[in-house]
Parts: C-alpha cells; structure tokens; sequence
C-alpha cells in the first residue's frame, strides 16, 4: 500500500539564493494571478498547463528564469480550484510558498543529511532533524518563507509498506472522549491533560500581538517586533507538534484498536477555557496523526458520530439521562443506579459502540 508523507526542515539559503526564491516566490503568484484575471475575463483556461505557461512566457520574459515545475504547478492549482469565478487572487502575504515536482532533469534530493539539491537554487544547507526513510520517493518539495522570516522546506514522500494483515486482538481496545477539562479521558480512567506550556503559549502569544498592535505600522520597532511574534508562533507549533507526535506514536504502539468521537470542534471549544484555535488545532493534529499511524501498522482507528450521546447514556444500563447538564462532572443514573463519571463513561460508551458498529459490518461483510 503506497503511503505519502510529508517532511518539514528548516534549510538557510545563501543570500544569492534568498533572491531567487523571492523572485520565485513573486512570479508564481504574478502567474496565478494572471490566470484569474484571463478566467474572469472569459478566456477558456482548461488547456494544458504547459501551453498556458508558454503563453505567459512568452509575453512576460521575466518568467523564462523562473522554475517552471513551479510555475506548472501554481497553474494546476488554479485549474484544480475550477472553472468558478470564485477563485480569489493571491494577495502579498506574510507566509510565501511555492511547490516544485522531483524531475529526472532537475533532481530533489537529500546531499550527506546536511543539504538538499533544489530545482534552480542548486545546494541549500538543511537542518535533517526527523529523516525520510530509505526507501522512500520524493515527489515534490514546497518551499516556505514563513512569517518569521524563516525558510522551510516541505518535502513530500510516497514510499509502499505492506501492511500485514495482522488479526486484531479486540481486548487492546481503548476508548477516548474529548472532554472538557482535559485533553481527552479514556475508558479505563486515564485523564490525560494538555502540557501545561500550550496555556503559556496562548498568553505569550496573545501579549506579543497585543504589542504589537500598539505600535505604529511600519517602524522599526513594528517591523522587530512582528518578527518576534511571528518566532514565537512557529515556536509554539513546533512544540505542539512535538508533543502530539509523541502521544500518538504511544497510542499506536500500544493499541490495535482506537474509539474516538468525530471532531465537532465547535462543540469542543465552545466549552473549553482555551483559545478556540489552540484546540481545533490540537485536536487536528491529534486526529491526523492518529489515522496515518493506526493505518500504517494496520490497526483500526474507529469513530462514532458526533450527536451519539455519549455523555447521556448510562454505560451500565443504557439509560439516557437528558437532563444532565455540561456541569455534572459525577451522576448516578436513575435508573440502575450507578454513579458515573461524565467524562469516563462517555469513553466507555464510545469503545462500545464503536466495537459493536464495527463486529456488526463485520458480520454482513461475511455474509456477502
Ligand atoms: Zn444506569
């Protein structure tokens, strides 16, 4: 089964190379501009990409230096967005980038873990932290200029594993609810908390855009301090990133099968005390790094929908409670009995249905 992947490294281009990547940067939005305009003009744009390239070399030579995988792919893109004329210009923006293809005539690839080999910018030195596996395939690399003036390279890999076909012990189950004043609960009990730094984060964050606001657009100081702010936020994602990374490659080592809710992030946010972005953000990551590694090691990663009332149900009898209210962190049915922890139960209940939902498909899948 063929996998893709993507590898983020912080590379430092030379400053001869910081002005060809400007130029770049420049010209693919100066391309995908110019298809906007000639698609709202009426102009037919469905051709080849490469005609339209030719098109736009030939009136404006500037673009003849310019990468042209790059240039090709921008040009897809727009293609891609359709025919609508919905689609919105490129503006100038902080965060640049431009995507360009692996070609045998113009080669990506990793030089003695230390650079990497780039269409027209030649050897470009790279910090080679989380390295791609060996027999891995380059496909394409993004170049990025982020906000805190920082270059990245994104490079995309698609390598092929064979996923055994392994019987799953369903006893290595676990089941997590989302809840509302941790990171997630599951069904034997855990709480497993955000680090206590994503809070400190958000604060930072908060003060330096605040300082930021304060000062007069355009000085100096405005210019220092955007940079700050901006280090700071790619700071912050790096940690979470770490932190979710860890946490998930844990779950997947550990479990064969994981039960978890479909992200209703308004829902989730609406009752948290942190910042809205900080969850949906964290939630992402969660959610995303779990699928590609439960699939990788061809374990199963379940949901249940997001209105199955998780929270209501009576693990022990089914009873549903509608009167429970968000501030019941303990109930005792009324019907058994039992006293419950919200947050606990809610995770039991989604392992069950999941599992039953999943033995059931299993069973007609069977009997086709
Ligand atoms: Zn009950």
């Amino acid at each position: 089964m063929k996998f893709q992947r993507h590898y983020k490294y912080l590379i430092k281009p030379t400053y001869e190379q910081k002005q060809i990547l400007m130029r770049t940067f420049g010209a693919v939005r100066f391309v995908y501009n110019h298809y906007v305009d000639d698609l709202k003009a009426g102009k037919n744009m469905r051709g080849m990409a490469k005609n339209i390239l030719s098109g736009y070399r030939a009136q404006y030579p500037f673009l003849n230096g310019i990468d042209g995988s790059a240039l090709m792919h921008v040009i897809f893109q727009a293609q891609d967005k359709g025919n609508t004329l919905s689609i919105h210009k490129k503006r100038k923006d902080s965060r640049v980038s431009y995507t360009t293809a692996n070609l045998e005539k113009s080669p990506i690839r990793i030089v003695d873990g230390r650079y990497i080999e780039l269409p027209k910018l030649g050897i470009v030195e790279l910090v080679y932290q989380r390295p791609i596996p060996e027999d891995a395939e380059i496909r394409n690399a993004a170049v990025i200029r982020e906000a805190d003036g920082k270059y990245y390279v994104s490079i995309m890999v698609e390598y092929d594993r064979q996923i055994e076909n392994r019987e799953l012990d369903l006893s290595k189950s676990i089941g997590i609810d989302y809840s509302s004043t941790h990171f997630y609960v599951d069904d034997k009990g855990n709480k497993i908390d955000m680090p206590h730094f994503f809070k400190e984060d958000e604060k930072k964050i908060a003060e330096s855009d605040l300082k930021l606001r304060r000062m007069e657009k355009g000085s100096k100081n405005y210019y220092k301090q955007k940079l700050k702010t901006a280090a700071y936020h790619q700071r912050v994602k790096n940690r979470r990133m770490d932190f979710m990374h860890k946490l998930t490659t844990e779950l997947a080592e550990k479990y064969d099968v994981i039960c978890i809710e479909d992200l209703d992030m308004q829902e989730i946010s609406k009752n948290h005390h942190l910042g809205k972005r900080t969850y949906d953000n964290a939630y992402g990551l969660f959610d995303r790094y779990l699928r590609y590694k439960m699939k990788e090691r061809g374990k199963l990663l379940l949901r249940v929908d997001c209105y199955y009332p998780s929270s209501k149900t009576c693990h022990n009898c089914g009873h549903l409670n509608y009167k429970l209210k968000l501030s019941d962190r303990i109930w005792q049915c009324e019907q058994c009995g039992m006293i419950l922890d919200r947050d606990v139960n809610a995770a039991i209940n989604i392992k069950t249905k999941c599992l039953s939902d999943y033995n059931r498909r299993r069973v007609s899948d069977v009997s086709l």
